[in-house]
C-alpha cells in the first residue's frame, strides 16, 4: 500500500509534538493533524497564567526552554512550542479535525476535515492519539449551563469588574480564578461541594486565597452545588437549603476528562471503570496493533495524573516500538496479524 506518511499523530499538544519528534528521530515520517492551533490547550489557558512546572520540565525534543524567571508564563510556553515546531520542521495540519479512523487491509485511513472544507483521507502505517483533555470539560448537567454568561474556561477577570462572579470548583483553576477575579474588582463567590478549599490547591496559592476568604473579600459556599443557572443568578443546593445568588458571570472550573471517540472508532478498548485505554505502558500501544496513545489520554478519568512532564516521554516509547515492528518483519507481521 502507498502510505502518505508512516505515522499520523492526532493532536499538536506538547505530548503530540514530542511524539512526532521522537518518531522522526527514529527515521519514520510523522504528520500531525490538529483540530485547532498548535498547543491549543495552552493558548486557551488563563491569559496571565504562570505554569506550576519549571521550564525544563515542560521542554520537549531536547530543545532547551530558557527563561529569565523561575517558571514560564503561558506566553513563554506558546513562543517555545512554536519555536519547537519550526526548529524541528514538524509538519502540522492545523485547523483540521480528525473525525474518524479506519483500519485498512494494511495500516489505517484517517478521515479529517480542514476547517470549512470537505473531508479528506490520509493513509498511514500507524496512528498516535494525543488529543489531551481540554476539549472536554466536566459538565454539571444543570439547566442554563449553555447560557452565554457561563464558561468552562477562565481567561481573565477584567470582564467581571464590579460584577457578580460565581466560581464553581475547589482546586487550582478555581482558586487562581477567584483570586484574579477579586483583584480585577469582581464580587466573587466560590461554590464547591467539598468541606473547604481542596488540599490540592498549591501551597503558594492557598494562603493568599484563604486570607481573602477570612477577610470577607471572597465569599464561599462550601458543601454546595449549583442546581440551575439563570440569566442573572445561580440556584444552589446548600446545607441550609436552596439559595439564589446574583451571577453576571459563571465560571465552571470543574476539570476535564479525555474523549475516547477516536479510540472507539478504531476498535480500541477503554476500561469502563477507569476510563484508561487498554495499552502496554512500555510501548503505549493499544489493543489495536499500530494504534498508540500519548499524553493525558493514557490517564483515563483520573486525568490529572499525566501532565506534560510525564507525558512528553511517551513518544520515545512509541518510536522504539515502531522501529522494532518495522525494522523486524517478524515483529511487524505479529503486530498486524492481531488485527
Ligand atoms: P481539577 O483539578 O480537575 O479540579 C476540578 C474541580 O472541580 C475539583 O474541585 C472537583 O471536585 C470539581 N468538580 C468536578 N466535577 C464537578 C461537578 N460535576 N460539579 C461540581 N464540581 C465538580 O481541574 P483544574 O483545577 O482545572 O485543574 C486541571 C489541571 O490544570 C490540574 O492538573 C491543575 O494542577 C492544572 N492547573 C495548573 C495551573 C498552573 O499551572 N498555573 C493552574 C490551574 C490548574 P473535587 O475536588 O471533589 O475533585
Amino acid at each position: 500500500m502507498d502510505f502518505e506518511t508512516d505515522v499520523v499523530v492526532v493532536g499538536a499538544g506538547p505530548c503530540g509534538l514530542a511524539a512526532a519528534i521522537a518518531i522522526e528521530r527514529a527515521g519514520w515520517r510523522a504528520l500531525i493533524i490538529e483540530a485547532s492551533c498548535v498547543v491549543s490547550s495552552i493558548a486557551g489557558y488563563p491569559t496571565y497564567l504562570t505554569f506550576f512546572s519549571t521550564a525544563e520540565r515542560i521542554e520537549i525534543g531536547g530543545m532547551p526552554f530558557v527563561i529569565a524567571t523561575e517558571k514560564p508564563t503561558r506566553r513563554d510556553a506558546l513562543a517555545y512550542y512554536r519555536e519547537v515546531v519550526e526548529r524541528h520542521g514538524l509538519i502540522v495540519r492545523q485547523y483540521e479535525r480528525v473525525e474518524h479512523l479506519e483500519t485498512a487491509r494494511e495500516g489505517f485511513i484517517v478521515h479529517s476535515r480542514p476547517r470549512g472544507q470537505e473531508v479528506r483521507t490520509t493513509r498511514a502505517r500507524a496512528i498516535v492519539i494525543a488529543t489531551g483533555y481540554f476539549d472536554s470539560p466536566n459538565y454539571l448537567g444543570v439547566p442554563g449551563e449553555d447560557l452565554p454568561h457561563v464558561t468552562h474556561r477562565y481567561r481573565e477577570g477584567h470582564e467581571a469588574f464590579m460584577r457578580d462572579a460565581i466560581v464553581v470548583g475547589g482546586k487550582n483553576s478555581a482558586a487562581e480564578a477567584a483570586l484574579d477575579l477579586y483583584r480585577s474588582g469582581a464580587r466573587v463567590t466560590m461554590v464547591y461541594h467539598g468541606e473547604g478549599l481542596s488540599p490540592s490547591v498549591k501551597p503558594w496559592v492557598a494562603p493568599d486565597l484563604q486570607n481573602r476568604i477570612t477577610e470577607g473579600h471572597i465569599a464561599t459556599r462550601w458543601r454546595s452545588r449549583v442546581v440551575a443557572i439563570e440569566p442573572a443568578a445561580v440556584v444552589l443546593d446548600t446545607p441550609h437549603g436552596a439559595e439564589r445568588l446574583a451571577a453576571d458571570h459563571v465560571y465552571l472550573l470543574t476539570g476535564y476528562t479525555p474523549e475516547h471517540e477516536l479510540l472507539h472508532a478504531i476498535g480500541a478498548t477503554v476500561e469502563r471503570a477507569t476510563g484508561i485505554p487498554v495499552h502496554d505502558p512500555a510501548t503505549m500501544e493499544t489493543d489495536v496493533p499500530g494504534v498508540f496513545i500519548a499524553g493525558v489520554i493514557s490517564a483515563g478519568n483520573d486525568a490529572n495524573k499525566v501532565f506534560i512532564e510525564n507525558g512528553r516521554g511517551h513518544g520515545e516509547l512509541i518510536a522504539r516500538r515502531l522501529t522494532a515492528m518495522w525494522s523486524d518483519p517478524a515483529a511487524s507481521h505479529e503486530a498486524h496479524a492481531g488485527r
